[in-house]
Parts: C-alpha cells; structure tokens; sequence
C-alpha cells in the first residue's frame, strides 16, 4: 500500500514536473530516478488509475500512441508541437482561434486540434552548424515499441 502511493506520487510528479505530455515509455524512465525498481507494467497501472480519476488526460496525436499531460493542462484549451527528430511533444500557447473560414459554407465547427511537427530548440541547435540543411521531407521516424 504505501509502496504503491509512492510509485503513484511519483508518476504523477514526474508528468507535472515535465509540463509537457510524456509517453510511458518517458515517464518510466523519469521515475526510475527516484523509485529504481518500478517496472513499466506499474507504470501503466498508475496511469489507468491516473486517468480513471480524472488527475491525466490522454494526448493522442494523429498516428500516435497516447501520451499523458496533466488534468489541469489539458483544461485549457492549446496545442502540440512534436519534435520529430527526438519524438518529444511540446506545449503550444498559442491558437489561431476560430476557423469559421476553412469549413464549407453552411458547416459549424464546433472545435479543432491542431499539431505542429519540427524541432524543438534543443534539436535545432543541434543540427545548426552543419555544412548544408538537408531537404525538407519525411524524416525517419524512430520505430518505438511499447512493452506490454
Ligand atoms: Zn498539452
Ligand atoms: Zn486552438
Ligand atoms: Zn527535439
């Protein structure tokens, strides 16, 4: 019991401190810093209680597994940046508002998602200072598999 309070607190510290959605994958490895022996299986665990509870929401980006933000985040309306080189998602501020415009004429919309794809600060810093930017296209994705 109070074993598992404590994983519980920390996955949930681990997904506020990151401000940002985190997959499972991400929130594991977070966590292990501070409960070294929880397993990936718990993390899930958590995470359906997490979210049976109403304290995460899920983040699914089109194609994407879900990744988890914190309740009080995903209240307010926003959006999402992924990063595609590091396969990190970002939180965006900022919303064109409404869209009336691109829906056909007639139609109502009553919201919308949008996703900005690129790199984050961190990966373009990376990538400044080498001779020629590669073209822009598809970028090899990372193919992650979650365990189960
Ligand atoms: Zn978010
Ligand atoms: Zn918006
Ligand atoms: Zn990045």
């Amino acid at each position: 019991m109070e074993r598992s309070t404590r994983q519980r607190t920390a996955i949930r510290a681990a997904i506020e401190a990151a401000g940002r959605p985190l997959s499972p994958q991400e929130i594991h490895d977070a966590v292990r810093a501070t409960v070294p022996e929880i397993g990936i299986a718990t993390i899930y665990r958590n995470l359906k209680l997490l979210l049976a509870e109403g304290e995460v929401l899920a983040v699914t980006l089109p194609g994407e597994n879900p990744r988890y933000e914190t309740a009080h985040l995903a209240h307010h309306h926003h959006h999402h940046f992924h990063c595609v080189p590091c396969d990190r998602v970002f939180e965006v501020a900022g919303c064109p508002g409404r869209m009336d415009d691109l829906a056909p004429a007639g139609f109502v919309i009553d919201r919308h998602e949008l996703t900005l794809y690129g790199e984050c600060a961190e990966c373009a810093a990376k990538h400044k200072g080498k001779a020629a930017p590669a073209a822009p296209g598809p970028s090899p994705r990372p193919a992650r598999q979650h365990k189960h």
